[in-house]
């Protein structure tokens, strides 16, 4: 029988690269019923709305989603589908590997790691203030008389709830994660040391659980800005990080960079039951249209979401053409050639048709 999955084209280059990864998936020979619904720009242009109720009914429905890129405007206009998306549907998990593939170009070489990052609450949940506001003057008001510390009142206030209820299904997620994927470590970053009842409420949770799997997976804590630095100087010595929502978003796009770039990685969002995969990247509207972004990252979410509907067959056997066509290093997009003006670099298009190829051999 087919599975059924909904299928998100997003915004930008979403509809290129999530075509060239529907074409990888459909050439594996699993057989897929998609649900195609729209979300991001193209919904708000058609039913004016950024987020038609059809699209999580779909996701819903499925229980499986892959999904494109959607452009969230910076400082204006609406907020995030992609975070709206992850909180309707309780999609808590945010799982993001980071693995070398030979033939990358990248300063470090043999990467393995994943990012874990909670995907529910933090500077994400979307309780703000604004500026000059009757509701932000009062709030100030009020913080400054509980707390005996001033804050301007022509600021802005964005609210970070950390629960504890959100923080152990997080860390227990990276623990039966690192199990079950034969992981020996799990990291915990935190800036615990200056958000002393956020932070400090996720490390002292990610130290409880920690003690339940002792004695098949090491624990270890480190602080947000050393991460940074150690992650550049020795990634080697890490393995699974769990992160708040803030660091692991931004910790992801260092990842990223570690292996060969944003056109590598993919992600998973899971919820109970519920799970949709995308790539770490986000809509590059600058490349919209121009058949010249690399499809790898969501081809490699969809390798993620095969695995998730236990078709690892297919999942290997398009992994293994994934890495030959990398390995090879012909018929990749601009960001894999030496140079990036190389005349030698193929579209998104014609990578597909290169993996599509190499799956038929
Ligand atoms: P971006 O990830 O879209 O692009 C940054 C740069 O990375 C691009 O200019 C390009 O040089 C490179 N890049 C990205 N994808 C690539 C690919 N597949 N192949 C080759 N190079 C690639 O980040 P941005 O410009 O900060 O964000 C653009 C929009 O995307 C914003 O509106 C942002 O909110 C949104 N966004 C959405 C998601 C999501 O849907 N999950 C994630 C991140 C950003």
């Amino acid at each position: 029988m087919a599975h059924k999955i909904t299928l998100i084209p997003g915004d930008g280059i979403g509809p290129e690269v999530v075509e060239a990864a529907k074409r990888c998936i459909e050439a594996t020979g699993v057989k897929i019923q998609w649900d195609e619904v729209i979300a991001g720009q193209s919904a708000q242009e058609k039913f004016g709305e950024i987020l038609p109720k059809s699209v999580l009914d779909s996701i819903k429905k499925t229980g499986v989603a892959l999904k494109g890129p959607i452009i969230t405007p910076i400082a204006t206009g609406f907020r995030s589908v992609n975070v709206a998306i992850r909180q309707a549907l309780d999609l808590y998990a945010c799982v993001r590997p980071a693995k070398s593939y030979p033939g990358v170009k990248s300063l470090y070489s043999n990467i393995d790691l994943v990012v874990i990052r909670e995907n529910s609450e933090d500077l994400y949940a979307g309780i703000e203030f604004e500026k000059g506001k009757s509701e932000t003057k009062k709030l100030i008001k009020k913080i400054s008389k509980l707390t005996k510390k001033r804050i301007r009142l022509d600021s802005g206030i964005s609210v970070k709830p950390i629960s504890k209820f959100a923080s152990e299904r997080i860390v227990r997620f990276a623990f039966e994660y690192a199990l079950k994927n034969n992981r020996k470590k799990v990291t915990c970053v935190h800036k615990a040391n200056i958000m002393k009842f956020t932070d400090g409420l996720f490390l002292k949770t990610a130290r409880e659980v920690a003690k339940r799997y002792a004695d098949k997976i090491n624990f270890e804590e480190t602080i947000v800005d050393n991460m940074t630095m150690q992650l550049v100087q020795k990634p080697h010595n890490f393995d699974v990080l769990v992160l708040p929502n803030l660091y692991g978003d931004i910790i992801s796009d260092l990842c990223a960079g570690l292996i060969g770039g944003l056109g590598i990685a993919p992600g998973a969002n899971i919820g109970r039951n519920i799970a949709v995969f995308e790539a770490v990247h986000g809509s590059a509207p600058k490349y919209k249209g121009l058949n010249k972004v690399n499809p790898t990252a969501m081809i490699s979410s969809g390798i993620l979401m095969l695995r998730h509907i236990k078709e690892d067959d297919a999942a290997d056997r398009l992994e293994t053409a994934l890495k030959k066509v990398l390995s090879e290093g012909r018929s990749v997009t601009y960001d894999l050639k030496p140079y990036r003006d190389d005349p030698s670099a193929v579209g998104t298009k014609e990578m597909a048709d290169a993996i599509i190829d190499q799956l038929k051999k």
